[in-house]
């Protein structure tokens, strides 16, 4: 089973998949500001600006985190 989570800030939604992370703490320690483990939910979408959440979603190492625009239909 493949389950996700979503974090939106308005503009962009971020998917996590949790059975994906590899815990390379990649985004924990590129942007604390959005993804903290000390926080709950996780990921704080409204923490950075949507370019740097962009950009460091897009520097998981396993594909676990994922990010589409809002109006967007999602293809995964
Ligand atoms: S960068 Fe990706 S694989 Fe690494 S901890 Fe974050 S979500 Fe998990």
């Amino acid at each position: 089973m493949n389950m996700k989570k979503y974090y939106s800030n308005g503009e962009i939604t971020v998917v996590w998949q949790p059975s994906l992370c590899v815990h390379s703490g990649m985004c924990l320690n590129g942007l604390p500001s959005v993804f903290n483990n000390g926080n709950s939910p996780w990921i704080n979408p409204q923490g950075a600006t949507t370019a740097e959440i962009i950009k460091q979603v897009e520097a998981c190492p396993s594909g676990a985190l994922k990010w589409h625009r809002n109006e967007e239909f999602y293809h995964g």
